[in-house]
């Protein structure tokens, strides 16, 4: 081996700075133009097998900037563009632009955020990041917490810890079965599905839910709620977490926060409140009341990379004491030297949750909140609100559309028909079919990405707007795309129908 080694990974210099320069042209470019392209090219699994090929793992290396400029064509022409402003499907958001090169500078530095030995200024940006957030949301700056990779985790953190703090000691010793009592968890129908995986995975069983009823507006009963609460404590069993939902991911709807809180506070469960989706909208003024009882949460679950717009992936779980997560996560191995470097006691992430080695996913947040401060937060989360209002306003008086939910910036609609209430051939039945068949096919001709939601037996078409791009004009747009390929659908199955009875005459 020569003296001063030569590896094949390193890139010259030279190289560095023109494949760099030039990618960053081509980002650039390729936000600009964003909107003129379509959303989606609709290519099936076996057409993008296709172009990407069924290459074996190489023997030999191949230079760098040909590898940029094959990925750069695979990736830039064959993928759904959740950044374009007709993007409205499920709670996905456009990233801001700030964040993709705050993920470079990230990579580059690579700091590994588990301890802070590893990562001095990392965990001071993480741990900023964390009390801006529940500054942002408006809870007290000493609820503390971790940085995860999405709202499905910053939710089983947060459960854990829960768990934790309520049951007996000795479960970290016996385990759950030998600990306790049934230990019981009460959520409401509208919860996302998370909470079915934290109850098979972390032992409880899917038994272990309570399903609380919703109401009309799909908050959770809860008046219900007590009484299986009440009738679990009379049969022995210990009920330990209720979740709350703030922003529920189908409708949008805001739970009745301060009742549950309440509640937790007189049977003395811990307070959950899963605001994956929803939460950043309690930095509005004007929906301070909607999200009343928030800052009396045990814990609460937000996705910075939904309405904060950070690029995939990013969740935090804050909890008002965060030593319940210590007392979860924290171990404090023979190999680590991680907490006699300076007099004063480290802040190692890795004793806060799941992971070990962590990446430094806080960059992105940090460094947006700063480009736009909470003022250019509180403009675009009140506009993605505004624009839903308005989709629902145009769904609610055109004769061929039926508003069916506004909450937050979530709206839920359906083609209808015209003189659909007037023939009784067609049933729900056929609504339901020809507006699944209808999103279907929105969802694959590119001009407009919805996703679907059903609402009291109806299957609707949804719009969830976390997506700073989307403009007016893209809402009256979308309403007339909407309008024009469900007359479409809608002659398409009637004429099917038609042959079919063809069909029957026939035979
Ligand atoms: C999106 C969402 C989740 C899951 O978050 P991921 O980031 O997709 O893991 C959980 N709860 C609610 C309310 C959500 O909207």
């Amino acid at each position: 081996m020569a003296i001063n080694r030569e590896t094949p990974l390193e890139i010259s210099h030279d190289e560095f700075k023109r494949i760099g320069y030039q990618l960053i042209d081509m980002i650039s470019y390729f936000i600009e133009t964003i909107e003129e392209k379509p959303v989606t090219w609709g290519e099936t699994p076996s057409q993008i097998q296709a172009i990407l090929g069924n290459g074996a793992l190489p023997e030999a290396g191949t230079s760098a900037s040909q590898i940029f400029s094959r990925t750069t064509e695979l990736l830039l022409n064959h993928s759904l563009l959740n950044g374009h402003p007709k993007f409205l499907g499920y709670v996905t958001s456009s990233a801001a632009p700030i964040g993709a090169l705050a993920d470079l500078l990230a990579a580059a530095i690579n700091p590994n955020v588990g301890a802070n030995i590893l990562s001095p200024m990392a965990t001071a940006i993480e741990k900023q990041t964390i009390r801006w957030l529940a500054e942002f949301i408006g809870v007290s700056p000493t609820y503390g917490g971790i940085l995860v990779s999405g709202g499905n985790m910053a939710n089983f953190n947060a459960f854990l810890a829960a768990r934790t703090a309520k049951s007996p000691k000795r479960i970290k010793e016996s385990g759950l079965v030998n600990s306790s009592p049934k230990m019981l968890i009460y959520a409401s129908k509208a919860t996302h599905t998370w909470i079915e995986k934290a109850a098979v995975l972390f032992g409880h069983g899917l038994n272990a839910i309570r399903w609380i009823p919703t109401d009309a507006s799909n908050k959770m009963n809860t008046q219900l709620l007590i009484q299986a609460i009440d009738k679990d404590k009379k049969r022995g069993k210990k009920p330990f977490i209720v979740v709350g939902n703030a922003g529920d991911v189908s409708t949008g709807a805001v739970d009745n926060l301060s009742e549950i809180a309440a509640v937790c506070k007189t049977y003395e469960l811990w307070f959950h409140i899963d605001g994956a989706y929803g939460m950043p909208a309690a930095v509005l003024p004007r929906l301070k009341d909607l999200f009343n009882g928030l800052e009396e949460a045990d814990s609460i679950a937000i996705d910075p990379h939904k309405w904060l717009y950070a690029p995939l992936e990013v969740g935090c779980t804050l909890v008002k004491n965060p030593q319940h997560l210590l007392d979860t996560f924290s171990s404090h191995p023979t190999y680590y030297n991680f907490n006699n470097q300076f007099e004063e006691p480290a802040l190692n992430y890795y004793e806060y949750g799941l992971q070990n080695s962590r990446g430094f996913r806080a960059l992105k947040v940090w460094m947006a909140l700063q480009q736009v401060g909470k003022d250019g937060y509180i403009q675009m989360i009140n506009d993605d609100i505004e624009l839903a209002k308005l989709l629902f306003e145009l769904a609610n008086r055109h004769p061929e559309l039926e508003a069916v939910t506004h909450n937050l910036s979530i709206t839920t609609l359906r083609y209808i028909p015209l003189g659909y209430l007037h023939d009784h051939k067609m049933d729900e039945a056929y609504l339901n079919n020809l507006n699944e068949k209808l999103l279907n096919e929105l969802q694959h001709g590119g001009e407009v990405f919805l996703s679907n939601a059903l609402i009291t037996e109806k299957y609707c078409l949804r719009a969830c707007i976390v997506n700073f791009r989307t403009s007016k004009k893209d809402i009256e747009e979308i309403v007339e795309i909407v309008v024009h390929k469900g007359r479409e659908m809608h002659q398409k199955l009637q004429r099917n129908e038609v042959t079919e009875d063809m069909d029957k005459k026939n035979r």
